[in-house]
Formats: structure tokens, C-alpha cells, sequence
């Protein structure tokens, strides 16, 4: 038994890493993505079960209170946290995830050293490494989690020097690492690294908008799993290394993508302060802004137009998600539908505040697949389409990315809703989205902004449709 379990371990671990890249592989669509969490979690399972069976386990009771306590916090949070709040419930766990990987790192080094045989080079260089990773991810996460939440300014913090500051703090743990290197057993300077590892997390985050935090949050995330994985190479575990890595590899795709839908570099997201313009575009209601005018029609007018289409596509946005008016969205779609009226939604890859928020909320709402429709495979319709009833949307659907080039936004993709026949736009004013800028799609002859909260607007729209 004693001889098989090493062997039996290393086996069950190649079980679980098979089980995490297929769960992967199932999260890349929507439709598949609640067998790949739970594939993913079944290889979970099956790596904590064999950890627990390595005999190097010393302490059963502290480990089952740890997991007791987790659970409760875990099923509370999952049950409680709103929809809209889990970017920043993300942030705070890869936050704990970078926390744990810096602990490893300092317990392994602490134990090392009590050994009293040295601290090995390789052993030195990984725990650097793990400390590194995990001081910036823990405190770079909490930062973010509190811009997200409202606890500190959303605007990018900023003062003269940031960056060189920075860079002397990266320096300086640099000089540190070398130090140590050379005298592992100098613990003054090993907690002089643990510091500024934590202040660096601190001083990277601050500067960034708080609107550009799902992308550093994204960003942490694959730091958490490159820290969790370095410190799978402190304590020689072959299933750390692995799913540290893939947790490090998946956190940079998302990054990627998320930059090129936002058409916007990595760096131009971690060091350009975006978001702390003045919000252009101004609070107003139907009438005009300057020489513009605006289109404003009521929900009875608003019915009118839609139930009388033979095409609806319906575009919801972060505003959506606030009110959180996916239900009464879809109860439009339905009566619209019984209308004989064909009804699709788009879309867009940033639409929200999170990859996928739009899914996520629609599929929360029982909306099917069959009816979403990406951004490339929706621009084509718009054309066709009788109305385009834009929910809570605006930098996703605004034409300055086509024809402004010197728009912050210009480049990025968008939904092409001023090609429709007729656009219905549903925000509470004329002030601006995300980005900060004015809409000319809401000024254009075919617009029809109808204002208010998207769930009362949109519960207004059931009550006309029902009466045509
Ligand atoms: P925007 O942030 O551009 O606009 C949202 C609009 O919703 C606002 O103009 C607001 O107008 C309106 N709104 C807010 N609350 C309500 C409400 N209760 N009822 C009705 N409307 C409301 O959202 P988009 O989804 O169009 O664009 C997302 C933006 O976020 C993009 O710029 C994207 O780059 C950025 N982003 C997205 C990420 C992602 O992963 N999805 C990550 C990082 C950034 P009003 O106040 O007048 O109501």
C-alpha cells in the first residue's frame, strides 16, 4: 500500500489535470460551460482527495476545520453575491489565491532554514519567485476589489513620478532577491521582500480606472496561477505546478481578448490612467444638447414601433445588468413574439463589465442560445432589421469607433445598430457610458431614445405590447 501510494497519487493527479483541461476546453461556449465547472471540479476534487493522502499530511484536524470554514464562507458568498458584484468577488479570490501561494513560499523558506542545512539555489530562486507573484497579486487584488466595490475612488490615483516610483520598487526587490541569493539566511531582507512585494501590488493597481479593473482582475488571475504554480515547484508538487499553470496560460488569453474587443493594448490598460477624463455628454432628457437634437418617445410609442416590426434585435448592455432587467427582457421578447414578431439579441464580447455578462444574465433569464447571436454574425442583419431596441447600451454601439479617429475608442468593433431601420435606446439620460464620451447614434434621425431605469422602462413596454 505504502509503495503504490506515490505512484497512485502521480496518477490521480494525471486524472485530475486531464479533467481541468477538458473542463476548459467545455467553458469555451456558453452551452457547455456548466459540465466544464463541473468536469473541473470533479478533477479538484480528486487532486485535494489525493494531496490528502500524502503522507507528508500531518495535521488532519486543522485541515477539515479549514475546509469547514472555507465552505460556509464559500456557499455564502456564491448564494448572496450579486451577478453584477462578481468581478470584484473574482478579484478578492485570486487575491486570497496570490495569499496562499506567498505563504507557501515564506513557510517552505522558514522551514528550510530552521533545517539548518541551507537554503538550496533552486529552493531560493522559487520562493523569490512566489513571493514576488504572490505580495503583487494579494494586494494588487484587494485594490481592485475596492475600487469595484465602492470602497475606494473608481478614478485612476494618480501622482508625479508614479511610474519610476514603481519601477525603483521592482528594482529595489530585485536588489533584494540578489542579496538573498547570496545570503539565504538573512531573514531581515527576506521580509524587507515580502513588504515590497505587497506595497508594489498596492502602487500597480492604484493608477488604473476602476472601469479597467475586470481586466486586471484577469490579468491577477493568471498572476495567481503563475504564483500557485511557483509554489508547486517550492514544495516539488507536480499538481500545483500544472494547474497553476493553467490557471496562469487561461488568465492571459482572457487578457488578450478582452484588450483587442476593447481595442486597447495591455500597456495602454495598465499605464494610461483611462477613465480619468471628465465624463463628456453631460445629464439632459429629450430636447437637445447644444445644436443636436433628440428624439424622445414614450413606452406606448415605444410598443408601438415594436410590436408592429417583423424584427427586433435587441442590444443589452451594462445598464441591463444594473437594473437587472433580464427577465422583463425576456417577458418583452415573448410578447413580442406572440406578435409574430422575430426576435434575436447581439451580443458584444465587452458588452457589461465582465467577458460574458450579457450570456450569463440572458441564460440566468432562460433566454436560449438559439436566439444570441455574436457580434460578427448580428452586424451583417442589421440592415434587415426593423428595430434595434438598444438596452442600458452605449460605448458597444457607438459609431465614433467607425468614423472618429481621434475617439478613445475608435477601432474598437461595435455592434452596427445605426444600421438598422430604427433604433430604440433605453438609458435613464444623455450621460455618457464607460468610456466617457458623447453617442452620436443617440442624436441620429432613426434614434428614439426612450428614458428611464431599464427594468421599469422595459416592464412599461410589456404592459403596451399586451394591449395591441
Ligand atoms: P457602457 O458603460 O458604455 O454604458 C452603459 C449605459 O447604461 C450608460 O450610458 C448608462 O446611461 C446606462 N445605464 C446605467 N444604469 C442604467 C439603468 N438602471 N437603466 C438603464 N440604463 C442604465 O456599457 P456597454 O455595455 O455599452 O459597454 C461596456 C463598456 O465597458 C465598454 O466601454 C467596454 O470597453 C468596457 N469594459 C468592459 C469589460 C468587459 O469585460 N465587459 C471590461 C472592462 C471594460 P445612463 O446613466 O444615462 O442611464
Amino acid at each position: 500500500m505504502t509503495d503504490f501510494l506515490p505512484t497512485g497519487i502521480e496518477l490521480t493527479y494525471l486524472v485530475a489535470t486531464g479533467l481541468f483541461i477538458f473542463g476548459l476546453k467545455k467553458l469555451g461556449s456558453p452551452a457547455t460551460a456548466r459540465q466544464g465547472n463541473v468536469w473541473a471540479s470533479v478533477g479538484m476534487l480528486l487532486a485535494v482527495v489525493a494531496t490528502l493522502l500524502n503522507q507528508q499530511v500531518l495535521n488532519y484536524q486543522m485541515i477539515l476545520v479549514g475546509i469547514a470554514i472555507g465552505a460556509v464562507i464559500g456557499v455564502t458568498a456564491a448564494y448572496k453575491v450579486a451577478m453584477t458584484a462578481m468581478p470584484q468577488m473574482v478579484g478578492l479570490l485570486n487575491g486570497l489565491g496570490g495569499a496562499a501561494s506567498a505563504l507557501v513560499a515564506i513557510g517552505e523558506f522558514w522551514r528550510l532554514l530552521n533545517a539548518g542545512q541551507g537554503v538550496p539555489l533552486g529552493s531560493t530562486i522559487t520562493v523569490i519567485l512566489g513571493v514576488l507573484i504572490g505580495g503583487v497579486t494579494l494586494t494588487g487584488s484587494f485594490v481592485a476589489f475596492g475600487k469595484l466595490q465602492g470602497l475606494i475612488t473608481g478614478k485612476p490615483v494618480k501622482f508625479p513620478l508614479q511610474q519610476v516610483f514603481n519601477a525603483l520598487l521592482l528594482i529595489s526587490f530585485l536588489v533584494c532577491s540578489g542579496y538573498l541569493l547570496v545570503t539565504p539566511d538573512n531573514t531581515t531582507i527576506f521580509l524587507a521582500m515580502v513588504g515590497i512585494s505587497s506595497v508594489l501590488g498596492i502602487f500597480f493597481v492604484l493608477p488604473i480606472g476602476g472601469g479597467d479593473m475586470p481586466v486586471v482582475i484577469s490579468l491577477l488571475n493568471s498572476f495567481s496561477g503563475l504564483a500557485a504554480s511557483a509554489a508547486g515547484f517550492v514544495v516539488m508538487n507536480d499538481m500545483l505546478i500544472v494547474a497553476g499553470a493553467l490557471v496562469g496560460a487561461s488568465g492571459l488569453i482572457l487578457t488578450n481578448i478582452m484588450c483587442k474587443a476593447m481595442n486597447r493594448s495591455l500597456p495602454n490598460v495598465l499605464f494610461s490612467a483611462f477613465g480619468s477624463g471628465e465624463v463628456k455628454g453631460g445629464a439632459g432628457d429629450a430636447g437637445g444638447v447644444g445644436d443636436k437634437v433628440v428624439h424622445s418617445i414614450d413606452a406606448e410609442e415605444g410598443a408601438m414601433m415594436l410590436g408592429y416590426a417583423r424584427s427586433v434585435v435587441v442590444v443589452p448592455g451594462y445598464g441591463m445588468a444594473v437594473a437587472q432587467a433580464q427577465h422583463t427582457v425576456r417577458e418583452l421578447a415573448d410578447q413580442l413574439e406572440k406578435l409574430g414578431v422575430e426576435v434575436k439579441y447581439a451580443i458584444h464580447p465587452v458588452a457589461g463589465r465582465m467577458p460574458g455578462h450579457m450570456n450569463v444574465l440572458l441564460a440566468e433569464a432562460n433566454v436560449s442560445y438559439d436566439y444570441l447571436y455574436d457580434m460578427d454574425d448580428i452586424n451583417p442583419q442589421f440592415d434587415n432589421t426593423d428595430v434595434a431596441l438598444v438596452i442600458g447600451a452605449n460605448d458597444v454601439v457607438n459609431p465614433a469607433a467607425r468614423s472618429n479617429s481621434s475617439s478613445p475608442i475608435y477601432g474598437m468593433p461595435i455592434l452596427d445598430v445605426d444600421k438598422a431601420k430604427h433604433a430604440i435606446v433605453i438609458k435613464r439620460s444623455m450621460n455618457a457610458g464607460f468610456a466617457g464620451i458623447e453617442n452620436e447614434l443617440f442624436y441620429g434621425d432613426k434614434t428614439m431614445m426612450l428614458f428611464g431605469s431599464a427594468k421599469d422602462v422595459v416592464a412599461q413596454l410589456v404592459a403596451e405590447v399586451k394591449q395591441l
